[in-house]
């Protein structure tokens, strides 16, 4: 695609980027087809080559308005149309870069900006978010029901204590910004299967949320602050031979295997920073590369049928998709069949807030399509969906990990229980 950029644009530091990534479009239209907005709004502007456009036009210094603003805002960044575009479009990154700009460009309404300023101020910070989500909890019926919707029904699973670094394999976990109080089980229970595999995870406390928050609601020089101060919480254990930064989230996970490109013009950070990408790994890529043969999960718990819900940043962002079902049937786990696998489920960080009607239309629909197979449970691998999901009071949403270990402990338990089988005579 020809561009022009103005002369603005070009002063801007991600110029060259944004313009190498408009060339690449060849205005074909199959990211289209496989585009959850554009399936639901049928408008070329909410599709990913009207957005490309758009965002063409506002850094060739045309004419852009709240318009404009409406149908960036409403792309959920799931980036399925990159997973489509035969030309290897970097959609996302022209999108981060339009919509910085577009904020620059077009105020929003008050509303909008106190919304924003809030979720940024809350999401990012764990002893903030828990604060509110108990008090929330506890004034669910005074609530008005707009805000109860968003006030997770169920209960967490309360954590499982964490084993004691006791292996000379070590690994750093990011210990995340809303799942600790939404799911604290999640990470203890991928620490009890590394720790069954060999593998310590190191604690770096002072790491926190991967910054993805702040930097996809373009609050971006925040984002990349978070970025920075993770990096520093960690270098002391990467230093010390820690083999991979694990992440639970898929969410965290792709924007931490960003940070070596985000920071790479950053001469203080360029070099760590694409030093902890390179060891940014997903759990489940860690647990796809040990013998899983080893850990033998109890008959009776991998019997559940399980429909795997694959987000987003996993199958499009970090390209794992199939990676977590892999596992679960490695290990012997029932998978039903989930038609349409590739669409978004609607959660997309703080999208379920700033675009309620879309979010839920789409949860809706991720719902009928993971439900068909009469799945017992539904496992995913981010914790944004799995609360989004999970909150349809439906069929239950739990992170995949935590049936992985209850499989394991079982079958433990199911040992002690029996314990004169294992020293039966002639055994
Ligand atoms: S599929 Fe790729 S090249 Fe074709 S319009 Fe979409 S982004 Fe452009
Ligand atoms: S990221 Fe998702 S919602 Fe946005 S344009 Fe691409 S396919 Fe559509």
């Amino acid at each position: 695609m020809q561009t022009n950029l103005d002369s603005h644009a070009k002063a801007l530091p991600d110029a060259e980027e944004a313009e190498s990534i408009l060339r690449s479009c060849v205005h074909c239209g199959f990211c289209n087809a496989t585009c959850p907005t554009y399936q639901l709004l049928g408008n070329e502007l909410d599709g990913p080559r009207g957005r490309i456009y758009l965002i063409k036009q506002l850094l060739e210094g045309g004419p852009v308005s709240d318009k404009t603003q409406l149908h960036l805002d409403r792309c959920l960044t799931c980036r399925n149309c990159e997973t489509t575009c035969p030309s290897g479009v970097t959609y996302h990154r022209l999108l981060d870069i339009g919509r910085a700009e577009l904020e620059r460009r077009v105020e929003r309404p008050v509303g909008e900006r106190l919304t924003r300023k809030g979720l940024c101020t809350v999401i990012p910070r764990p002893a903030v978010f828990g604060a509110l989500l108990k008090t929330g909890r506890a004034l669910r019926p005074l609530l008005p029901a707009s805000v109860q919707a968003k006030i997770p029904v169920r209960s967490a699973v309360p954590a499982k204590p964490r084993p004691v670094p006791r292996h000379a394999r070590r690994v750093l976990m990011l210990e995340g910004c809303v799942q600790p109080s939404l799911s604290p089980n999640t990470n203890a229970a991928a620490a009890r299967v590394l720790d069954r595999l060999g593998i310590s995870v190191t604690p770096a406390r002072e790491a926190g949320c991967c910054g993805a928050t702040d930097y996809h609601l373009n609050a971006q020089d925040a984002g990349l602050d978070r970025a920075r101060r993770n990096i520093d919480a960690w270098w002391p254990a990467i230093e010390a031979g820690a083999e991979a930064i694990v992440q639970t989230a898929s969410g965290c996970g792709a924007f931490v295997k960003e940070y070596g490109h985000l920071l790479r013009n950053d001469p203080f950070y360029v070099a760590k920073a694409a030093r902890v990408s390179a060891l940014a790994r997903d759990l489940a890529e860690v647990l796809a590369a040990e013998p899983l043969d080893a850990l033998q999960p109890a008959d009776d718990a991998i019997a559940l049928r399980v429909a795997f819900h694959c987000p987003c940043t996993l199958q499009h962002a970090q390209k794992l998709g199939g990676a977590v079902e892999s596992v679960l049937t490695r290990l012997g786990f029932d998978l039903s069949a989930v038609p349409d696998a590739h669409l978004c489920c609607g959660s997309a960080g703080t999208y379920s807030i700033t675009q309620p009607e879309i979010s839920q239309k789409l949860r809706d629909h991720k719902m009928a399509a993971l439900e068909s197979g009469q799945p017992d449970i539904i496992a995913t691998a981010n914790i944004g969906c799995q609360m989004h999901l999970d909150g349809a009071g439906r069929t239950r949403v739990r992170h995949w990990i935590e049936l992985v270990e209850e499989a394991l402990e079982a079958a433990n338990a199911q040992v002690f229980a029996r314990p004169n089988e294992a020293v039966a005579p002639g055994a």
